[in-house]
């Protein structure tokens, strides 16, 4: 029977963390590493992850510098915004919350900000210096699941990792993040034959799907340790993951439990890569 992963436990340890690097950033520079998040629009979803992020800033002593811009706003304008944020010295880490309202082209804005306040780590500068190898900042979620692997134990190198999934946002960044670890990556996606056979062979998988419980417990290899990315929510209200929890358990060493699993961890990285940002532009 797998060891179910903390994520509750692991996000407060990162939080933890981030709260006393930033009170070494204040003793350091006199002021608390700031972020700024961009709410464009009155999307009810939006604006709860919004103040979600605001809330954890707050508790880990980041300062919040918070925009909100009217649904009408025009990519330009919100462009213009993101610039001026650019220069802010305040405003250590930029964030633009997605999606952006119909007919905003998401690309032009997140490309509008400064990679080294990137703190989503989505801009193609970041995405490069992972590709490469060189220092720079990484996206949340990929960063929650390697802090959750390594908080296995699991050793990585020489590993058969399996990555399901090939999303700018997860898939690729996990894969790029594994590889940097050694371990030996196959990244699936919709077209991959026999996807279940590739799942069986790994010691490590990483489900990044979105589809409800669509791996199945027999597709897990003995003793394999399991992170699932993915939060669907069913008709009956439910939260499930990418992965058949019960089942996969049976086989699995280690599983992460969905929602109590990566979903927590996201937010925590954020912080974490705030701080980074931060230190990164003072080291100039
Ligand atoms: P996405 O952009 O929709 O990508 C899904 C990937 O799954 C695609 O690469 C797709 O392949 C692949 N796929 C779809 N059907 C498949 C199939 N039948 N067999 C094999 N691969 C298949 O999704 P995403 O943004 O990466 O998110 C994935 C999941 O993670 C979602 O449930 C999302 O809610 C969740 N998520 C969670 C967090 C968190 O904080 N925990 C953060 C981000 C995302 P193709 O490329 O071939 O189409």
């Amino acid at each position: 029977m797998a060891t179910i992963i903390d994520g509750r436990a692991e996000a407060q340890k990162v939080r933890d963390e981030t709260a006393a690097a930033v009170e070494q950033f204040r003793a350091e520079h006199g002021r608390a590493p700031g972020l700024a998040t961009v709410l464009v629009g009155s999307d009810p979803a939006s604006a709860t992850y919004v103040r979600n992020k605001r809330r954890s800033c707050a508790k880990v002593g980041i300062e919040s510098l918070h925009h909100e811009l009217a649904a009408s706003t025009s990519a330009a304008e919100i462009v213009s915004l993101v610039e001026r944020l650019n220069a802010d010295p305040q405003a250590n880490g930029i964030l633009v919350q997605l999606p952006l309202p119909d007919g905003v082209d998401s690309r032009a804005v997140l490309n509008a900000i400064d990679p080294e306040k990137d703190v989503d780590g989505l801009h193609p500068v970041s995405q490069g210096r992972l590709l490469a190898g060189d220092p720079g900042l990484r996206p949340c979620t990929p960063l929650g699941v390697m802090r959750l692997l390594e908080g296995t134990g699991t050793d990585l190198l020489g590993a058969r990792a399996v990555v399901i999934g090939r999303s700018l946002l997860v898939g690729k960044p996990v894969s790029m993040l594994l590889l940097e670890k050694h371990a030996t990556v196959t990244l699936c996606h919709s077209r991959t034959r026999n996807l279940a056979d590739e799942v069986r062979r790994a010691d490590v998988v990483v489900a990044a799907v979105g589809r409800p419980e669509f791996v199945g417990g027999d597709w897990i290899g003995e003793g394999a340790v399991v992170i699932d990315v993915g939060i669907n929510r069913l008709d009956d209200g439910r939260l499930v993951g990418d992965v058949d929890f019960a089942a996969a358990s049976e086989r699995a060493s280690f599983i992460t439990p969905v929602p109590g699993g990566v979903g927590q961890m996201t937010v925590a990285m954020l912080l974490a890569n705030t701080v980074t940002a931060a230190r990164r532009q003072l080291a100039g």
